[in-house]
């Protein structure tokens, strides 16, 4: 017969020993549920900064209309203005200046209204759903989905966009490889527009708002102080209360009919608007024109700009040049941006309204190795074998992966470049 020896003095041990091994598998359960291999102060700093982001996306794509609503509004008062005031006034100088300021005036409203209506209503280019991109380069990890090459996901749109630059309220819609000529091309004929208000604005505004002031009628006779504090010009009181007597009433009556005629104070601030509107939009966005076109010569966008910073500074520290993939020289990027073909030069291109397609599909993209070079001759065109060969060496360059790319990329085959 067995016997149970009971050993009290152990009792305290087994319970510890016991709470000890839940508590371990506890805090390994809980931690397996949030366990991340990426997981850093940086990442750490990402998720507390989450909600942040949620109300600037949700807050900027709310505004969005608005706007848009601004832009219009505040383009049409400008051009109702110029109407109003420029127009009579050129007219009167000279008819035959005021039909050629009018020819080009309208020339870059037309401009402005047409790249700012496709900008708006083009979308951006999406990485096509529901079926296989071997272009892909990564995946993305809030669609779940294959990314292509120079492809980001917009969290105001919540969309991956092809070639994506960034989003503007101002259009209320991304910046991308369908439309990022729309949204250059608006800004410089924005800058030109108020360049050309202000050059045959700045003699009216000058005169009618700056001489004005100068050409007030002097003050005659001897000021009336009025509660030893204010001093009016006798010449009001005495206009309007010729035949009374300067009491206290008819000082308050002179001093209301005191400030200028309505319409011309209307016409003056109008003026003074005009001023601040044109140069105001001039620097803004004359400035940022010059950043998206030193951007642009360079084949980069906003985000890539940042991006291939951080790479020139890490490869730096290496002993290591930073090589930007997609620049193939100044002037291929610019004709490639403004989708510059035979048969489509800067008229038809660029100084008229065209809604000609970007070069490619906007998965692929010619890298600065593949670029075909332009004969001694300078003979137009891309020769077929020769981008066999190089879509070859594409595939070959990205296996290897040069330090130069994030990400791979592949010629773009479809493409005739000029
Ligand atoms: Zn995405
Ligand atoms: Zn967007």
């Amino acid at each position: 017969m067995a016997r149970i020896r009971w050993k009290v003095t152990s009792v305290p041990h087994v319970v510890k020993s016991s709470a000890r091994w839940q508590w371990l598998r506890v805090r390994t359960a809980v931690r397996s549920l949030f366990y991340n291999h990426f997981l850093d102060t940086t990442y750490v700093v990402d998720i507390c900064m989450e909600p942040i982001f949620w109300i600037v996306d949700n807050f900027t794509k709310f505004l969005g209309p608005f706007f848009v609503v601004a832009v219009c509004a505040l383009t049409a008062s400008v051009v109702v203005i110029a109407y109003w005031i420029g127009i009579p006034h050129w007219w009167a100088r000279s008819p035959t200046a005021t039909v050629v300021l009018m020819v080009v005036g309208h020339w870059l409203l037309v401009n402005i209204c047409f790249h700012y209506y496709m900008g708006t209503v083009t979308p951006p280019g999406f990485p096509p759903e529901g079926s296989l991109i071997p272009e892909a380069a990564s995946i993305c990890k809030k669609c779940i989905a294959p990314k292509p090459p120079r492809t980001h996901h917009c969290s105001v749109c919540n969309r991956c966009i092809l070639k994506m630059d960034h989003h503007c309220p101002w259009l209320n819609n991304c910046v991308g490889h369908s439309n990022h000529r729309y949204f250059f091309l608006y800004m410089v004929y924005v800058v030109a527009g108020v360049l050309f208000l202000m050059v045959f604005g700045v003699q009216l505004a000058y005169e009618e708002v700056w001489l004005a002031e100068e050409e007030e009628p002097p003050i005659e006779g001897h000021p009336v102080r009025v509660n030893d504090t204010m001093l009016i010009p006798v010449a009001h009181v005495l206009s309007s209360n010729i035949a009374h007597p300067a009491t206290e009433m008819n000082v308050n009556v002179s001093l209301e009919a005191a400030p200028p005629p309505p319409a011309r104070s209307l016409r003056r601030n109008c003026i003074i608007y005009m001023a601040f509107i044109t140069s105001g939009v001039f620097v803004a966005l004359g400035s940022l024109s010059l950043w998206h076109a030193r951007l642009i010569g360079r084949g980069e966008t906003s985000i890539e700009a940042n991006i291939n910073k951080a790479e020139t500074k890490r490869l730096a520290a290496r002993n290591k040049v930073y090589v930007n993939p997609y620049d193939l020289g100044r002037r291929r990027n610019w004709r490639r941006f403004l989708g510059l073909r035979r048969g489509r030069g800067w008229v038809k291109g660029v100084l008229l309204p065209s809604e000609h397609a970007p070069f490619g599909a906007g998965l692929t993209w010619r890298t600065a190795s593949l670029a075909p070079q332009r004969s001694p001759r300078g003979a137009r065109g891309l020769d077929p074998a020769l981008d066999a060969l190089a879509l070859a060496a594409a595939a070959a360059a990205a296996d290897s992966s040069s330090s130069a790319s994030s990400s791979s990329a592949a010629s773009d085959a479809a493409d005739a470049d000029a």
